[in-house]
């Protein structure tokens, strides 16, 4: 490339899309485009100094291919190319733990322009986003369905067959150590919590108008649809239960 013609990043950074990039450059720039209108994004990310303080002190960064510096360079410098890439595996080793967001010495969130790039991932139903959360297809339910994350009676070796040998560590005597928890809520084992039916349908609510059933979808359409007959049940299960009350008022 004649440096005449390149820009400073370009020509000091590196070519942000190379002469035959593995998808289309449109495509590039709406990836793009989606991460930077993000609300978050202005916040997230301020500029960059290159020191590498959130790469040193990232416990990702220990362990896999991932540096929240390089994320954030990517970012910052407008590489397009680049940034798609990391989408395809990086992104998805960070912890959130935002220990980076805490030291960054520019007030940048390396952890939130992550999740911000993942959010992203899921609505244009990249593939690494399916392989990341296919395990969690029950989480999801779960959650989705009845507003409650990890039940007890979830933590068994069948349900969680991609954490190997680990899971012996926490299939413990659950009834037992549930029980020894002081607040009786907290003693059901096929929920966290108890949230009611009128809770529950708010909930869905929420998942339409947030766009988080689009994105569902988007990343798994069996589920959606188990899902979706779920939601019709419950709303229906309540508009009984209120013409019932509504009776009962009358009478
Ligand atoms: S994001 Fe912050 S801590 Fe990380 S390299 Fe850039 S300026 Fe340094
Ligand atoms: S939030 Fe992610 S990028 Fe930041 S320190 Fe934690 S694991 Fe690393």
């Amino acid at each position: 490339m004649n440096h005449a013609d390149s820009t400073r990043v370009q020509e000091y950074i590196g070519d942000p899309v190379s002469e035959s990039p593995v998808v289309d450059y449109e495509t590039l720039e709406e990836v793009f485009e989606d991460i930077q209108k993000d609300i978050r994004f202005d916040h997230e990310l301020n500029g960059c100094l290159n020191c590498g303080i959130c790469t040193a002190t990232c416990p990702a960064a220990h362990y896999y291919d991932f540096s929240p510096r390089e994320i954030v360079q990517l970012l910052w410098t407008e590489n397009l190319e680049g940034i798609y890439d990391a989408m395809q595996e990086k992104i998805w080793a960070c912890a959130q733990c935002y220990t980076c967001a805490a030291r960054c010495p520019f007030g940048n969130s390396p952890g939130g322009l992550v999740m911000i790039m993942r959010e992203t991932a899921i609505k244009h139903g990249m593939e690494s986003a399916k392989e990341v959360l296919r395990p969690f297809s029950r989480v999801m339910l779960k959650l989705i369905t009845t507003g409650n994350q990890l039940a007890p009676n979830m933590i068994t070796p069948d349900h969680f067959p991609d954490w190997g040998p680990n899971i012996s560590r926490v299939d413990a005597p659950l009834p037992l150590l549930r029980k020894a928890i002081p607040m009786p809520t907290m003693n059901t084992m096929d929920t966290a919590w108890e949230v009611n039916l009128k809770t529950s349908v708010e909930l869905y609510t929420i998942w339409e108008e947030t766009g988080v059933l689009d994105q569902l979808e988007t990343m798994d359409e069996n589920l959606f649809d188990v899902i979706e007959d779920i939601i019709d049940e419950k709303r229906e299960e309540l508009e009984e239960w209120e013409e019932e009350q509504e009776e009962e008022d009358d009478d």
